[in-house]
């Protein structure tokens, strides 16, 4: 038995580049897979990494940025057929994520909305949207079963929402329990990432070892402590300078700079909380070209005295109990 990340996805934001899918990762524990985050591409990818959907139990949104979740329609519904076996309906797909925000954030002179889309629910949570999916899909789903055989869309789905709050910059966080059976224990803390409320970080425990997964954020920490000697941190990655010398205004870079952390600070971030290995993810910017992962990796690197890898698309880091 053992545990296998896989990384689905390494682009950060929402628009299409050639060479990189969007953001999304795999955890494979005895064989039962977790994915984190959906998105553009992760199905495909998913099948190409030759993981087996009829073993995908859940699916862990960071949250609800259409990057990150853009194809969890596709993660739920491709997969329909396989979600049988000889005793009926496999159990539902598990989707956990942020809960309502509450209330809907005021922009400033600089960014703002023009029009409240939805009025009546401007900010849903997960389980708005695992909701919204279906009603979308509704004619698919009571369609299908009469042309070919399909698993009860009844047993399809199931969201389930994380009681965290947003931080709030005070007390430290004690991280709350997601899921924990004897294979694997999953906990989540909230992160800093703009307007985005609640964002979430996840961290796997499993007899093979720990992975801790950043979502999108600044340097945080409360992910710092969740991270705390885990054997891998997956962390998203930003070259705001970058971003600077090509086009991006002053103001916005100040913006994206509540948003993300900085390849200057990510190695910091994962010296603080004394992780084994550092793998780059979420690269922004996304396309493939503008910087290579060589330099990526050199820069990222600096100020970390553990490994740090610059993640690609299909990248598979086995953990094993020795840590090696
Ligand atoms: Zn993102």
């Amino acid at each position: 038995m053992a545990t296998e990340l896989v990384l689905l996805g390494t682009a950060a934001a929402p628009f299409p580049v050639p060479g990189r899918a969007g953001i999304s990762s795999a955890l494979v524990v005895d064989g039962r897979v977790f994915v984190v985050d959906c998105g553009r591409g992760s199905p495909s990818r998913f099948a190409d990494a030759g993981l087996d959907f009829a073993r995908l139990e859940a699916v862990f949104v960071t949250h609800l940025h259409a990057d990150h979740i853009g194809d969890l329609p596709g993660m739920i519904l491709y997969p329909w057929g396989v979600r049988t076996g000889a005793d009926g309906p496999l159990p539902p797909l598990r989707v956990y994520g942020p809960q309502r925000p509450g209330e809907l954030p005021e922009g400033d002179a600089t960014f703002c909305r023009q029009t409240t889309i939805h009025p009546e629910r401007p900010a849903p949570g997960t389980a708005d949207l695992v909701e919204s999916i279906l009603v979308g899909y509704a004619y698919h789903l009571n369609v299908m079963p009469l042309d070919c055989y399909m698993p009860d869309a009844g047993a399809l789905v199931r969201a389930v929402e994380i009681p965290v709050r947003a931080a709030t910059g005070d007390a430290a966080q004690v991280p709350v329990v997601v899921l924990d059976d004897a294979a694997v224990r999953v906990t989540a803390v909230a992160v800093t990432h703009g307007h985005a409320v609640p964002a979430l970080g996840y961290r796997f425990d499993t007899a093979d070892g720990s992975v801790v997964f950043s979502g999108d954020t600044t340097v945080n920490d409360d992910l710092i402590a969740l991270a705390r000697n885990a054997d891998v941190l997956v962390h998203q990655v930003a070259d705001l300078g970058y971003l600077g010398r090509h086009g991006t205004d002053a103001a916005e870079l100040e913006r994206m700079h509540g948003l993300h952390t900085d390849v200057s600070e990510v190695g910091g971030v994962a010296e603080r909380a004394g992780v084994r290995e550092l793998i780059l993810t979420h690269y922004l910017p996304a396309d493939p070209e503008a910087i290579p992962e060589e330099e990526w990796k050199r820069r990222a690197g600096q100020g970390f005295s553990g490994t740090t890898t610059a993640g690609r698309d299909g990248l598979r880091r086995a953990l094993s109990r020795s840590g090696s």
